[in-house]
């Protein structure tokens, strides 16, 4: 599933390609979002906001509209009476007189008003966007030795869309390893110095990898790594997918076991369970 900088990034694309421009048409596939077509054309996308792994595209007229990628949603951007390659089943497009965007595959989708947008059952439930600017690592600290998480194992607790919004598991197991916590440890476990770490990992590592296009490896290092023929998977990250292979600090081979129903790779020797 794309985590929050995945989700930001499409964002980007979307605004680029249509933000400000009128709207010359919208098409809605699925029979109960219809109603809304006419209203929205002649508007404006003022702006494509995104809630951990959510989008909210705001329109000049005050609608906006609700995705929710999951698993299988994907946004393309294309030049006005193009249709992307792809055998994906088209739910959302909006044409504007030189581009359009489109969405495919994903299911949930709903289109809001103000007031819908403030007591959403969905949106309303997140914690601070991973991606936000108002969300600090002051913010997370607190969090973090707050009543209703502080007993929670981290390899459920940071995937917890209530807790903070737009980690998911590749996010979770690079975190975890960059701090050295095993991913049955919870915060009670933890030293102010390790919470501290964790709370500004929490931000660091998401923002590294939307700012770089998916890379939560040491920066330098992966760009050394594909400088010498590795690809982007190979070099991207520390932990992630690298079962068998060995740590990039200690050398140990790297594991991977079911943590929070989602496989977790970690260090055995750097990820040591207290
Ligand atoms: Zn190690």
């Amino acid at each position: 599933m794309p985590e929050g900088p995945e989700i930001r990034r499409a964002a980007d694309s979307i605004e680029a390609a249509i933000r400000g421009k009128e709207i010359t048409g919208v098409e809605f596939t699925l029979p109960h979002l219809k109603q809304w077509q006419q209203s929205l054309t002649g508007s404006k996308v003022i702006a494509v906001e995104t809630r951990g792994k959510a989008m909210l595209t705001r329109f000049s007229n005050g609608l906006n509209l609700y995705t929710h990628n999951q698993l299988y949603g994907r946004w393309f951007c294309v030049d006005a009476g193009k249709m992307p390659d792809t055998r994906r089943q088209l739910r959302v497009a909006i044409h504007t007189h030189d581009r359009s965007a489109l969405l495919y595959s994903a299911s949930e989708i709903a289109v809001l008003t103000k007031s819908d947008v403030d007591s959403h059952p969905f949106l309303s439930r997140l914690g601070p966007d991973v991606l936000s600017a108002q969300t600090t690592a002051g913010i997370l600290l607190q969090r973090l030795m707050d009543e209703r998480f502080r007993r929670r194992q981290l390899a459920t607790l940071l995937t917890n869309q209530s807790f903070i919004a737009g980690i998911g598991n590749y996010l979770r197991c690079e975190i975890l390893f960059v701090c050295r916590l095993h991913p049955c440890m919870k915060p009670t476990q933890l030293s102010q110095q390790q919470l501290a770490l964790l709370a500004e990992s929490l931000l660091d590592v998401p923002r590294q990898s939307y700012a770089s296009g998916g890379i939560t490896h040491h920066l330098a290092t992966a760009k050394t790594m594909m400088r010498h023929g590795a690809t982007l998977e190979e070099a991207r990250f520390r932990v992630f997918r690298r079962e068998g292979k060995p740590c990039y600090r200690c050398g140990t081979r790297i594991i991977r076991q079911n943590s929070g129903g989602q496989p977790c790779y970690l260090c055995p020797q750097c990820q040591k369970n207290a």
